[in-house]
């Protein structure tokens, strides 16, 4: 649960309802304080002196136990920390893990920029989303603050990243300071030996700071409250990172419990980000065998895994093997998605492949996963394919079902808004296996006919190839008499169209005997030998045709003309020839 409380905040407020934040309401605003939608400065009357009390008490709340550290500069800038909660679902985990990966000053320019552009141009698609990295780490191994300075110089510009300095030296740290002017950078770190001048140096900069007491958690909390005393506004603490028999149970354990104590024992000298560098974990190993990197890589991959899920807000490291990238952004996307938040894509005509007029047009929900899973389903399929996503709020197709989001008014309304008519020349839709029992009522309101598919999308390809045809039989269109025109066409969907639709569209009645050609149209299925005489012969007896229409004239496409004769022997009508785009006209 939330520790903001509504009406806590809502009784510091004005609550005059001014409407000058652009709320109608101050309760309305303060549950967008709450979602953190709004910013307190907002309320400019609460920014009047009779306010001050309430305006501080209001900013005090809204601090979160964790505080937000922001680095970087721009679009890219980055917040770290700004948490509420130890489990994501008692409200939502804000900042994602920053994923900042190392390169050092004694790299040459050209491996330098060619890290830079791995670690800046490296993204995967995911869920409707493309994931990237997030920072560069800029490490000190030479010594040398010129070096450092340069190497600096170098990063910024290749790109505009945010950067982390990494150096114990304070001179060094001071030279890249100077080489990155505005960028604000993230300074590693203050120790136990530099403190006070690390101190000094974040302080008069205002740049924020990160504390390494590496297995001392009482010296890192003792450091952090002095520097803060000293007049450092923003600090990350570091408890240090190790892999191995016992050290990684420590180290999972030493960001536990700093996290507990800043959320739950409310600590505020523990009430800051916290930094992991899983990069630790290839000191000392230069020179090893390809087998022994690879090693190391996966271990470093589980070990930022693991600080991911156990409350790192920035991880350092060192791989660039492009496989430890992945599983990584995966994990945080998935860690920080908002439980409040249904992953939602908009709602959209989407086309798939390069659709036609004759394409199929499937539906489904704009819950983010069931959207691109559909959607990759049908690309992998290779089949081109219209897909109407619907506004389901994010919800699946079970859930929107049982949860009205879902229904046969709303799939009507989506078809009209985004005129999937106009798209195609036929007028099938299919909708998910899951969503079934909302067919008759669809066709009843839209006017088009309903198919249902597979419950799961990676089987639409055999469902295209195997079930996606008309129902065979004596049909109607409009309300036929005895004496309204009698037309052949099979139940392949594109066949059976070509009859229908203008139908539909002349609002015409007529009957329609429909053959199994199975899913062939006329002129595949004589050549198959799907069709003939017997057929169409067959399907009039089952529907009854001789005894509901007195008017005994069959009317056949011209792919069937050779099987004139043998139709009016079999069948005892006459028969006669019209091709589908005169049909409209015949029928009048
Ligand atoms: S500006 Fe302040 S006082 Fe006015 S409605 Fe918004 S919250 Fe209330």
């Amino acid at each position: 649960m939330s520790r903001l409380k509504p009406l806590d905040m809502y009784n510091l407020l004005p609550k005059t309802n001014c409407k000058e934040c652009g709320q109608d309401t101050c309760m309305a605003f303060t549950y967008l304080l709450i979602s953190r939608d709004a910013e307190l400065e907002q309320c400019k009357p609460l920014l009047e002196p009779k306010y001050k009390q309430n305006y501080s008490k209001l900013k005090e709340l809204l601090t979160s136990p964790v505080r937000a550290v922001k680095f970087g500069e721009g679009k890219h800038e980055k917040t770290i920390g700004g948490e509420e909660v130890m489990r994501r679902h008692e409200l939502t985990w804000f900042n994602p893990t920053v994923l900042a990966i190392d390169v050092h000053d004694e790299m040459d320019e050209s491996e330098l920029s060619k890290r830079v552009d791995l670690i800046t141009h490296w993204s995967t698609f995911y869920i409707g989303q493309n994931l990237f990295l997030d920072a560069i780490a800029i490490r000190c191994v030479s010594g040398d603050p010129n070096k450092f300075a340069k190497a600096v110089a170098a990063v910024i510009k290749y790109t505009d990243w945010p950067i982390i300095l990494c150096s114990l030296d304070p001179a060094c740290l001071k030279a890249g300071i100077k080489a990155a002017p505005g960028k604000k950078p993230l300074l590693y770190a203050a120790t136990k030996d530099n403190w006070k001048e690390v101190g000094e140096i974040a302080r008069s900069a205002k740049l924020p700071v990160v504390i390494a007491a590496p297995g001392d958690l009482d010296l890192l909390k003792s450091l952090a409250k002095s520097m803060h005393e000293a007049g450092v506004e923003e600090i990350a603490l570091d408890p240090g990172t190790y892999w191995g028999e016992g050290l990684l149970g420590d180290t999972l354990n030493n960001f536990t419990m700093l996290r507990r104590a800043a959320i739950e024992a409310g600590d505020k000298t523990v009430g800051w980000p916290l930094i992991g560098v899983p990069a630790t974990i290839w000191i000392g190993k230069e020179g090893i065998s390809e087998g022994e990197k690879l090693a190391t890589a996966f271990q470093e991959t589980i070990l930022s895994a693991l600080l991911t899920a156990r409350y790192a807000d920035l991880l350092i490291v060192h791989s660039t093997e492009l496989w430890t990238f992945l599983p990584l952004v995966i994990l945080k996307r998935n860690l920080y998605e908002d439980p409040r938040v249904h992953s939602a894509v908009d709602a959209e005509l989407m086309a798939i492949g390069s659709p036609d007029q004759n394409s199929p047009v499937m539906v489904t929900t704009n819950f983010a996963l069931t959207a691109y899973t559909v959607k990759s389903d049908l690309e992998q399929s290779k089949i081109d394919a219209w897909l109407l996503i619907m506004d389901t709020e994010g919800i699946g197709v079970e859930s929107a079902a049982a949860g009205g989001q879902f229904n046969a008014s709303k799939i009507s309304d989506a078809m009209e808004e985004f005129k999937v008519g106009d798209k195609v020349n036929h007028r099938a839709l299919i909708i998910p296996g899951m969503g079934s029992r909302f067919k008759g009522e669809i066709e009843d309101l839209s006017g088009w006919d309903v198919y249902v598919g597979p419950r799961d999308s990676g089987a639409i390809g055999d469902f295209l190839k195997e079930k996606y045809r008309a129902a065979t039989g004596l049909k109607y269109v409009g309300d036929p008499g005895k004496d309204s025109p009698v037309i052949l066409t099979s139940n392949n969907i594109k066949t059976f169209y070509e009859v229908k639709k203008p139908l539909l569209d002349a609002k015409a009645s007529a009957w329609l005997v429909v053959v199994d050609t199975e899913g062939l149209d006329f002129g595949s299925a004589l050549k198959e030998k799907k069709i003939d005489a017997a057929a169409v012969k067959k399907t009039m007896d089952e529907g009854g045709a001789d005894e509901q229409i007195s008017k005994k004239e069959l009317i056949i496409p011209p792919a069937l003309e050779s099987l004139k004769g043998s139709i009016e022997s079999a069948t005892k009508w006459k028969v006669k020839v019209v091709a589908p785009d005169k049909l409209s006209e015949t029928v009048k």
